[in-house]
Parts: structure tokens; sequence; C-alpha cells
């Protein structure tokens, strides 16, 4: 089974929807949505979920109002101020101390220094995963929490489920939505991969992102493709980006001029190919040719 994994140097460059149209293509695919801090695969896709379960990146601290004593001990020890003078009262006091769980960074440190045993330490839900069907197969997908941060520890669980699921139903590709960026999140997306496709915009920021994200790629030496999406919109830097990307041994497989139909079929939950048989289509699909070829 071979991975693939769609990524880009940051987010709105057109991957997402590039991503939907190679499931299209991809018929023995298990697909993978890992770009979780912002998870659109679904909204073109349309899962139907058949399995959810909780997500945990952690543990997270939590006051036991009847046991607290207000002694005030574990406001002073947190360094991350997440405990006030805020909570319910009991028989003992008028106000108990309550954690903030979006300020405490699971540190423990109250937890032990509590001399009422009173901060209770549980796994927090962090969000949900799910394992669902869609018109072109499995596909694994997460929710995460507002302002949850755990998202490169979700990344992997996907991908671990993915692959698993992929086991499992003798499927022959790992096809994953990346995160976009530089951070946890693309590092978790690609680490083993076999294959990674960066697409980029003909920008000075692009081409600056994409350089960046491809140092990441020859970092965990992970074989990369580029694709440069709207490349009509300034072929100066298009060019630029490709004469750069050979120069580093890189290929550029994709150069695709800017269409409404990536907004359209959006708007209309379908993939390129479903909405088109257009150039833009084509185009897409000679790209996938070569990243099957690639792919070996
Ligand atoms: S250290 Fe324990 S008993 Fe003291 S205020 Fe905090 S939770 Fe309450
Ligand atoms: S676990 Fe750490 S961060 Fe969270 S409330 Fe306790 S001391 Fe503060």
């Amino acid at each position: 089974m071979k991975e693939l994994v769609v990524i880009s140097g940051k987010g709105g460059t057109g991957k997402t929807s590039i991503a939907a149209a190679f499931a299209s293509l991809a018929p023995k695919a298990v697909i993978a949505d890992c770009d979780v801090d912002a998870a659109d695969l679904h909204l073109v896709l349309g899962p139907a979920i058949k399995e959810e379960s909780d997500f945990s990146g952690g543990r997270e601290a939590a006051v036991i109002p009847d046991r607290c004593t207000a002694c005030g001990k574990c406001a002073e020890m947190c360094r991350f101020d997440a405990i006030t003078l805020d909570g319910p009262a009991n028989e003992g006091v008028g106000k108990t101390y309550a954690v903030d769980p979006i300020s405490c960074e699971g540190c423990r440190v109250c937890v032990e220094f509590c001399p009422a045993d009173a901060i209770s330490f549980e796994p927090a839900i962090n969000g949900k995963w799910f394992v669902s069907d869609t018109r072109f197969g499995p596909m694994v997908h997460a929710r995460l929490g507002i302002a949850e941060e755990n998202s490169g520890k979700l990344v992997t669980l996907i991908r671990k489920k993915a692959k698993e699921l992929a086991e499992k139903e003798s499927k022959d590709m790992l096809l994953c939505d990346g995160s976009p960026g530089t951070g946890c999140p693309v590092i978790a997306s690609i680490v083993g991969a076999d294959l990674v496709l960066i697409v980029t915009e003909p920008t000075l920021s692009g081409r600056h992102d994409l350089e960046r994200v491809a140092r990441l790629t020859a970092n965990f030496g992970i074989k990369t493709l580029i694709c440069i999406n709207k490349a009509d919109i300034n072929p100066e830097v298009s060019d630029m980006i490709e004469s750069e990307a050979r120069e580093n041994g890189l290929k550029v497989v994709g150069r695709i001029p800017y269409d409404e139909a990536f907004t359209k079929a959006q708007i209309m939950k379908a993939t390129l190919t479903e909405y088109t048989s257009g150039a833009i289509a084509e185009n897409i699909k000679t790209m996938w040719r070569e990243i099957i070829y690639e792919l070996g």
C-alpha cells in the first residue's frame, strides 16, 4: 500500500479541491482528511458516518468542589494562571477554586501540590474522529473542539486508523489531504509517507512558502512533487518556481490554470472531475497519471 499526502505552504491554495479530485480518480484508496484545523474535505465528499470516537490529546485538571478547602495553593503553583477562586461553595467555604480548561496546559503541578487531594486529572476530550463511507470509498476524518491545539496528535491518529482500514480492506492506496504550513500538524501528516504533492500558487509569498515546506519534506527524505495552481495568473513566477524546483531535483507535475470551476464545484459539493469534463478536469487527470507513475 502506498501513501500520497497533498500539502501546501499555506491554506487557500486549492489543495483540498485537488485532493478531492484525486479521491474520485483513486478507486482503491482510503481517504484521510489530515487537515484537522480546517477540515473541508467532508464538504465535498459528504461522508456517511459509520463509527465515531472521542479524541483525547492529553489530560486536564479539574477541582472537585466538595473537597476543596480554598487554601489557594494550586493557584499559587500554576504557572499558566489557569486556576482562580471561581468555583461553587461547599460546606466549609463560600467559594472554591476552579480550573479554566482553555488555559490549563495539563502539567499536573496542581494535582501534586493540592493538600486535600481535590484535583482530578482525567483525559480531556479534544475532539472526535470518524470512519465514514463516501461515494469514492472509505474515509477517516475528524473534528477538533473549539480552541483545541492537539492537532498533531490527532493527525497521527487519523493516519494510523486510515492505514489500518486500508490494510483491513485490502486497499492499495492511502490518500491524505494534509495540513498546510510547516508546523507540527504538517509534520504529523507527512512522516513516513511515500510521496508528497505540494500545491502552491505563483505569488512571491507562495514561492517562499513552497521553499520552506519543500525543505521540510527534504529533511524527512520524502519524495516530493509540485503542482502550481493558478499558474497563468503570474507565468513569470510560475517559470521561476519550476526552474528552482528543477535545480532542487523536484518535479513540477502540474500547472493548473486559474479556473472558476474550483469555487463552483465546491458550491455544488462536487469534485472538479465530477463538476466538469473540460480542460481543468483533463489537466488534473494528466497530473494524477504522473503521480501514479512517480508513486511506483
Ligand atoms: S490546592 Fe486543593 S484544596 Fe487548595 S485551593 Fe487548590 S484545589 Fe482547593
Ligand atoms: S495542570 Fe498545570 S496548567 Fe493545569 S491547572 Fe494544574 S498547574 Fe495549572
